[in-house]
């Protein structure tokens, strides 16, 4: 007998083999113990119907910051440049507290679950007070979602010609300290993790070259995975120009980053030497094609960055003036940016698919996520292919699940285990979490209520 049985799949996608059609699913233990397709099917404690579905591995997202989903949609921020986005939001972060990263990380972890995704990386940057990590784990353990924490950090601010006011930034000590801390307490290295921790200084323009470099030092000594932003903004070169006299991926590799335990989010920017040398290192790229657009600096080049053996992952980011967490809409909004700026036979939805299961897993360095097999976490999303919107898709439903909709899933399952089940999330405290969400919010942003 097993524990769960998802069955009567109108197409099941594993991404490690042929697509089965009828599919169905047996979990054992939190992982994969069977495939099979119509008849055969085994007894289960629980069943869960995929009947009118496509079925895919969780999606895995590869770039966000789930504490400013208490900003989102700020006036004072909309329609401006990177640079001043930041510098109208650092003095609302200022007031985060440990109440407030975890409800923001809780409710974000829920709408990532709500759009398709079982794993999540998260990047948070500001501290401004002790143990917000902490808080972040505490939530994505009650959600029940994979969760691959990145010690963000900035230690540049405005005393020192930078953008952040002194109040957000940590010197390079603390900075370190709490990240050896953290990788102690958090990092499981065993397959079917549900929680590691990574390290992330914010952007060559916020952190010192000094600890850049001493990260990269760490990281290689507890080996655990890199994290930042780059090439971002035309903004990027420029401040790396002046202050180096170097293009953004020169700084990169001299710092010491120039490794495949190096994942980066955007790399909007590169030439097509950098573009060969990144393939070279192994280092992964998170697109996220919502925020590249909405500053006017274009999508990624992926198309040139797969060629030439670069993993890339899809990303939320979540940083934007649209500020959603919905992979399956990243995921769309990539398949147009990339046809936009390469051509109708750039890329396709498969192709996408790809990036956001095989492709995000590779850049957390997760060979045992992304994909359905046997031995492997039970992670999936049950797609249901809604009959008014997708009425007339027969042909291709991989194509038809990422133009049509807008989908969200049905059943998003992670270690085996329903965290979205009949398009409900199954969090007894989430009314509780969205009041608290609410407060804060509104505190932080100064207003009353
Ligand atoms: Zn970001």
């Amino acid at each position: 007998m097993y524990d769960l049985l998802v069955r009567d799949a109108d197409l099941l996608v594993t991404m490690d083999g042929d697509d089965v059609p009828g599919g169905w699913i047996a979990v054992s233990g939190g992982t994969v113990a069977a495939i099979g397709g119509p008849g055969a099917e085994p007894a289960a404690a629980k069943t869960l119907s995929a009947k009118g579905s496509l079925v895919t591995p969780g999606l895995v997202n590869t770039h966000q910051h789930l504490f400013q989903n208490l900003t989102r949609g700020n006036a004072a921020a909309m329609n401006v440049d990177l640079f001043d986005w930041l510098k109208a939001l650092y003095p609302m972060w200022a007031g985060l507290d440990e109440e407030a990263v975890e409800v923001s990380t809780y409710v974000g972890l829920a709408e990532l679950a709500l759009g398709g995704c079982t794993t999540s990386m998260d990047m948070l940057y500001v501290h401004t007070g002790p143990n917000f990590i902490d808080a972040q784990v505490r939530a994505a353990q009650e959600v029940g979602i994979r969760f691959h924490a990145t010690r963000g950090s900035m230690c540049l601010s405005q005393k020192d010609g930078g953008l952040a006011p002194d109040s957000v930034v940590q010197t390079p000590d603390e900075i370190l300290a709490d990240s050896e801390r953290l990788v102690d307490k958090y990092h499981d290295r065993t397959p079917g993790a549900m929680v590691q921790i990574g390290l992330a200084p914010c952007a060559l323009a916020l952190v010192t070259p000094e600890l850049m470099r001493d990260t990269a030092e760490l990281a290689e000594r507890l080996d655990v995975r890199l994290h930042t932003h780059l090439s971002e903004v035309r903004a990027e070169d420029e401040y790396c120009a002046r202050v180096f006299g170097k293009r953004p991926v020169e700084v990169f590799e001299d710092v010491g980053w120039g490794t495949d335990r190096a994942w980066v989010a955007h790399c909007v920017f590169p030439n097509a030497d950098e573009i060969r040398r990144l393939g070279q290192w192994g280092t992964g790229v998170a697109h996220c094609p919502t925020p590249t657009l909405m500053r006017g600096a274009g999508p990624t080049p992926v198309p040139e960055l797969r060629t030439a053996g670069v993993p890339v992952g899809i990303g939320c980011d979540s940083s934007t003036h649209s500020a959603h967490a919905s992979m399956w809409l990243e995921a769309h909004t990539a398949l147009v940016a990339l046809k936009g700026r390469s051509g109708a036979g750039a890329i396709s939805a498969r192709d996408v698919l790809e990036m956001a299961t095989t492709g995000s897993a590779a850049c957390l360095g997760r060979a045992d996520l992304g994909r359905i097999r046997v031995g492997a976490p039970a992670d999936l999303v049950v797609w249901e292919l809604n009959p008014v919107a997708f009425a007339g898709a027969h042909s291709d439903l991989v194509e038809a699940w990422l133009r049509c909709g807008p989908v969200q899933a049905r059943h998003t399952i992670v270690q085996g285990a329903p965290v979205v089940e009949s398009g409900e999330l199954r969090l007894p405290r989430l009314d509780d979490m969205l009041a608290r969400h609410r407060r804060i919010s509104r505190r932080l942003q100064g207003l009353a209520g």
